[in-house]
């Protein structure tokens, strides 16, 4: 590594020396910049880096609502602003009890390079609170969803800040965000918030975006090394948004998806999968994944054991999905993986896995499809909204569709590309760190010293 590097890696781990998701994913970014930022050496006379891993605005506030006993609850709500140089700030909201500052930071760092492969105009942001949706009436959510945007409605807007869903927050509560937002503005700002419901301003193949996305760019990934999903065992960490439509793409495509996941266990169908079962438990009924069991008896179900690995990578599969959670994959789990002949692995989550396992597996052949540009569908399509708002227009699903298609085949070109021009192999990991620092790093030394 540059010594330059080296410098700004070391403060970053002295200052924030509590936020260890956030030092994680600026360590995995930097580690692949060496050969770019040798060349360029107005980087460190500007402190690009520096500035680079500090976000332009870090925002915490309160968030008080009642509980259907009329007890007072209070939780923390975030929204950190981090690089606005390429388009508005753009990224979920995350409602989880695991959520702070550390957990945001890396969602927000990372989401300024995934939107940059994108190729469209917009900035990394994320937010979300510690508040948990698990077992709250739909009352208690709208009161929490209300009583967060009375505050977050200040620091966002349509060329401002563009908030979407993430964990815990699907479509429902973009609804009450909304309502709330509009409520207080007095104003139809459709574009204000992404993810948002059909009838008002929402994108059709929007709910869809990420997991299909991971496909088509899963797909890419496997044509350009001469292989395809055709006939392949896939296994899926999570049984949410993202997951639920990645299985349904790799079923069109002819594989077998034959294990999902929740944060309880896993359950495993060695015929395949029902995905309308899955879809009814979770999106309907948001129930356990073991539920699947009622009606498919032969079906198994095995229960996560704390500090050990998650059910779900148990079960040999030719392609993992991990779509749930950031370190999800650890070394010893990627270990189990390549020993049961995993050949490639995507990241519908956001970071699912640790610098050492992606390492492991890089060394051992696997194909890796890396999470700023795997799932970089969703914010994209969620971009593709914002268009539509602004046109006061929309498109049909097909049209959509082809849209995400086309800007997921040219992200694994760029990571491609990339991966030639800096003698990467395979490491798709590397390249789309590279490829985004190269957008947003062109954008802020155009912009000069802000
Ligand atoms: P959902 O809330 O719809 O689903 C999350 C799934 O992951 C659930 O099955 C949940 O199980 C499981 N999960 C969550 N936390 C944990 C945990 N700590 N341990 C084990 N399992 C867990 O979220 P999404 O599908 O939207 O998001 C999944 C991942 O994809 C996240 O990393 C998110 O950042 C990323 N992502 C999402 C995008 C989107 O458009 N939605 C876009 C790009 C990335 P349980 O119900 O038991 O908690």
């Amino acid at each position: 590594m540059s010594k330059y590097i080296n410098e700004v890696l070391a403060s970053v781990k002295e200052k924030n020396a509590n936020e260890k998701e956030f030092i994680q994913a600026v360590d995995e970014v930097l580690n692949s910049l060496k050969t770019v930022i040798e060349k360029n050496p107005s980087f460190e006379e500007l402190s690009l880096l520096e500035r680079l891993v500090e976000p332009e605005r870090i925002i915490t506030f309160r968030v008080p609502w009642i509980d259907d006993n009329n007890k007072v609850q209070v939780n923390r709500g975030y929204r950190i602003q981090f690089n606005g140089s390429i388009g508005p700030f753009k990224g979920g909201l995350r409602f989880h009890p695991s959520v702070n500052q550390s957990i945001m930071k890396f969602l927000a760092f990372e989401q300024i390079f995934k939107n940059a492969l994108t190729g469209l105009p917009i900035g990394g942001g994320k937010g979300g609170s510690d508040f948990d949706p698990k077992g709250k009436s739909d009352m208690e959510i709208m009161r929490f969803c209300q009583s967060f945007m009375n505050e977050l409605q200040r620091h966002i807007g349509h060329d401002l800040d563009v908030p979407a869903g993430d964990i815990g927050v699907g479509a429902r509560e973009i609804g009450y965000l909304f309502g709330q937002y509009r409520k207080i503005k007095n104003t139809y700002e459709a574009g204000v918030l992404t993810g948002k419901g059909l009838d008002y301003g929402g994108s059709l193949a929007r709910k869809e975006a990420t997991g299909f996305g991971l496909i088509y760019f899963m797909r890419e990934m496997l044509k350009e090394n001469n292989l395809d999903l055709h006939g392949k065992t896939v296994t899926i960490s999570g049984s949410g948004n993202v997951a639920i439509y990645a299985a349904q793409k790799a079923i069109e495509y002819g594989a077998k998806v034959v294990a999902m996941s929740d944060s309880n266990g896993c359950i495993y169908d060695d015929i395949g999968i029902d995905l309308s079962e899955i879809k009814r438990i979770k999106e309907v009924e948001r129930l356990r994944i073991k539920e699947y069991l009622n009606n498919y008896p032969h079906a198994k179900y095995i229960e996560n054991k704390k500090g050990k690995t998650p059910a779900v990578y148990t079960i040999k599969a030719d392609i993992v999905l991990p779509c749930a959670t950031q370190n999800d994959i650890n070394l010893e789990t990627a270990k189990l993986l390549v020993k049961n002949g995993v050949i490639a692995v995507g990241e519908g989550a956001n970071m699912p896995t640790t610098i050492d396992a992606i390492n492991y597996f890089l060394e051992n052949n696997v194909l890796l499809a890396p999470a700023k540009a795997a799932n970089a569908g969703g914010v994209a399509t969620s971009a593709l909204e914002m268009s539509q708002n602004s046109m006061r227009y929309s498109w049909s699903f097909e049209e959509v569709d082809k849209k995400l298609e086309g800007i997921m085949k040219n992200i694994f070109k760029s990571c491609k590309d990339t991966a030639k021009e800096y003698n990467l192999g395979t490491n798709y990991v590397a390249s789309a760190n590279i490829a985004g620092f190269k957008k947003i790093s062109s954008a802020m030394m155009a912009q000069g010293v802000i």
